[in-house]
């Protein structure tokens, strides 16, 4: 008996220590939960060194109701551009907004923000990505204290992963680090596996997952109200195509984009706001050529700096930024084409 009440009161303190160990361990959790993701995340970046819209003109346009693009420059990133390279925008709802792409740094998202607030003041309910370079992505901080879902494709979260620092790293040595202050990597919140509808607020968004194309990730977004798709880089007009998936792919998926019921289109680059699917003949003729001369050169025994210093070449006045990208597609297109 005595042995019994001794080992009852041992219990009692083991159990007394370890509810006090759980209770700790709990307030721990939800301070190391809690803290990221709303004192953290609410709390306002620095924004003093993004130029104010008066200071540098963020040129908006109004393409259909409550939608509005800003075109990207046709320049690679460089000291002065932030890299504000990529079209960006956004469509309003009844309830809320959805953000496409949000620019190459976290000034240039921080400036497209200051632009919707001066537009709207529904809480920016969605930030959609449409795939991960980064003139695309890398204004994705600039709208944490709005605390919405980032949406990408399923493959978006593991190519940011991979690849996320090392562009960062590389923006910072050709950018110089100011530029780059505030700007970080935002994995998505919301991964679309095929189709994924999002709704504002009586305003839907088609959002669509691909198959290897202009990367192993890209997204569409379809308003059917207005009949506008925003293809991300699925689409480039005047900038040359930058191919980071499959050449091959490419033209496929752009088969399947041409049945999409829309009437006008955002592209990635260029326009903004053009016909569809007419807009895409130029890049369709990019990659075609493309492919018929990289054949001929693994045909011919060519090698790859061969084929870099010819194949496409006849398409050099169509496109801006050819010396930049096109030895770089043909070295892509060969390595895929060598062995088919
Ligand atoms: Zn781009």
């Amino acid at each position: 008996m005595q042995n019994k009440t001794r080992l009852n009161a041992t219990d009692k303190l083991h159990v007394m220590f370890l509810s006090l160990l759980v209770i700790s361990c709990l307030s721990l959790t939800l301070i190391f939960v809690l803290v990221p993701t709303t004192a953290l995340s609410r709390e306002a970046q620095t924004t003093d060194h993004c130029p104010t819209l008066s200071q540098r003109p963020f040129l908006l346009i109004k393409i259909a109701e409550g939608t509005y693009v800003r075109k990207g420059l046709h320049q690679i990133f460089n000291k002065q551009n932030l890299a504000a390279i990529a079209n960006i925008g956004f469509v309003i709802g009844e309830k809320s907004i959805a953000v496409i792409d949000t620019g190459g740094s976290f000034c240039d998202g921080h400036r497209l923000l200051t632009a919707i607030r001066k537009i709207s003041q529904k809480p920016v309910s969605h930030v959609i990505n449409t795939h991960t370079h980064p003139d695309h992505v890398f204004g994705n901080a600039a709208f944490q204290p709005e605390q919405p879902e980032y949406v990408g494709h399923h493959n978006l979260k593991r190519a940011l992963a991979n690849r996320g620092m090392l562009y960062l790293e590389n923006l910072k040595r050709i950018m110089g680090e100011d530029q780059l202050t505030g700007t970080k990597i935002v994995l998505p919140t919301l991964e679309v596996q095929t189709t994924t509808t999002i709704d504002l607020g009586n305003r839907k968004l088609i959002l669509k997952a691909y198959d290897t194309a202009h990367t192993d990730h890209d997204l569409t977004v379809f308003d059917p109200d207005n009949k506008i798709i925003w293809t991300g880089d699925l689409l480039f007009v005047e900038h040359i195509p930058v191919i980071d998936g499959s050449i091959l792919g490419w033209q496929q998926r752009m088969e399947e984009l041409k049945k999409i019921p829309a009437t006008m289109v955002v592209p990635g680059h260029g326009g903004p706001f053009l016909l569809w699917p007419k807009a895409l003949e130029n890049q369709q003729h990019y990659l075609e050529q493309m492919t018929r001369d990289l054949r001929e050169i693994i045909k011919e025994g060519g090698t790859m700096l061969e084929a870099q210093q010819q194949a496409g070449k006849s398409e050099k006045s169509a496109w801006q930024l050819f010396e930049e990208f096109n030895a770089r597609n043909a070295a892509a297109g060969f390595a895929e084409l060598e062995w088919e």
